[in-house]
């Protein structure tokens, strides 16, 4: 049983020997238990969060103990009345091989579905947020201009599609140019802005000639500055998240300019509101799963994945997602079936 340990807290971008691997037994499960394996591991940008011990909305791994994060496993032993060998299931059961659950938690999957990894990617956690933010926080009207940062990111790829079928010009933003041709060619949103090119803020600017309406926050940093000028009266922005930050380790340098973000929220009467996916949203995941699984089905989301094989990748991948190597969900296959 490989499990991969947080080894070290990152001072700054994670560093490969931040984790560890370790080799252990198989657990045996004990009564009303069920040992599952995992089949395939999604990884996120929250977890970064979990490497720190700072202050945040969820608890740091401890030194030590296996990552967290979502999983999708088979059932190998059952113990438990609910659960049968060789049901799939969605856990979170982390950075490991195998692990024994007392079925807290689980949620049960169609152990035939096609594609097991969708269910951490677009039917999951991060279509989820992208629905949620985008349509509940971002009130979406038809003709409106909609910018999206990490546009081939596992949310902003969502995003953006869901914008284009409620009838938004879409605006995304990528790291290069492969990522700014697949959000155009392959996902269908109207233009697609590097923003790593030095004339980032001009081209954002002539390709939002109408303002922008909907800012949906994935990353902060230069982008937000790009964005706040062009901001119309009564823009909403979802925050999601900030990950150009996460690996800050102070406040970036000067000028200060809070105050004129304030006065931009103040005078245009912007709406920012953020959200952690879960906490506040629970309640309304059968909604979303109901209408995002037959826009999936019917091919009107498109399906974005990067699929990495092996657990022992996972800490390599990770960092590459703080770097945007990732295009897509990024997930590892950690067994085949
Ligand atoms: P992605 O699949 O989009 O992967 C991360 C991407 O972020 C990278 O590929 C890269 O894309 C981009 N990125 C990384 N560093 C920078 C940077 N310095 N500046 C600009 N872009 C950068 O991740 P997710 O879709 O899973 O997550 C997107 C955001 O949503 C994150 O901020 C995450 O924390 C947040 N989130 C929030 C949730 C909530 O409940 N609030 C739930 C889920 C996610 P590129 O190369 O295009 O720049």
């Amino acid at each position: 049983n490989r499990q991969i340990l947080l080894n070290s807290r990152p001072h700054g971008a994670p560093k490969p020997d931040d984790f560890r691997l370790q080799e252990t037994n198989i657990p045996e499960p004990g009564d009303g238990e069920v040992l599952l394996r995992t089949l395939y591991l999604s990884l996120d940008p929250y977890m970064r969060g979990r490497m720190s011990d700072g202050p945040s909305y969820a608890e740091p791994v401890a030194i030590d103990d296996v990552m967290v994060g979502g999983t999708v496993c088979r059932v190998e032993q059952s113990n438990h009345a609910k659960y049968s060998v060789g049901d799939l299931v969605l856990s979170f059961s982390g950075w490991q091989d195998y692990a024994v659950s007392d079925g807290t938690g689980l949620v049960q999957l169609d152990s035939e579905m096609e594609r097991p990894s969708l269910a951490l990617g677009v039917l999951g956690m991060p279509g989820f947020t992208a629905y949620m933010g985008l349509l509940d926080i971002g009130q979406t009207k038809s003709g409106e201009t909609v910018v999206v940062a990490g546009a081939t990111g596992a949310v902003g790829s969502v995003v953006g599609q869901i914008a284009k079928l409620k009838g938004c010009r879409v605006v995304g933003v990528a790291g290069g140019e492969t990522k700014c041709r697949i959000a155009v060619d392959e996902l269908g949103f109207d233009v697609c802005i590097d923003h790593r090119a030095d004339d980032f803020a001009d081209q954002l600017s002539a390709a939002c000639s109408a303002g922008i309406d909907v800012y949906y926050e994935n990353v902060g940093g230069k982008v937000f500055d790009g964005v706040l000028p062009l901001l119309n009266t009564k823009a909403r922005i979802p925050l999601c998240g900030l990950i150009a930050h996460y690996n800050d380790t102070e406040l970036p340098p000067g000028p200060d300019r809070l105050s004129l973000l304030m006065k931009t929220i103040l005078i245009k009467r912007i709406k920012m509101q953020g959200f952690i996916i879960f906490d506040d949203y629970q309640h309304r995941f059968g909604e979303f799963a109901t209408e995002m699984s037959q826009w999936v089905k019917e091919g009107q989301i498109k399906v974005h994945e990067d699929i990495v094989d092996s657990l022992e990748n996972a800490p390599g991948a990770f960092i590459g997602l703080l770097e945007g190597e990732n295009s897509g969900k990024l997930v590892i296959r950690v067994a085949n079936s």
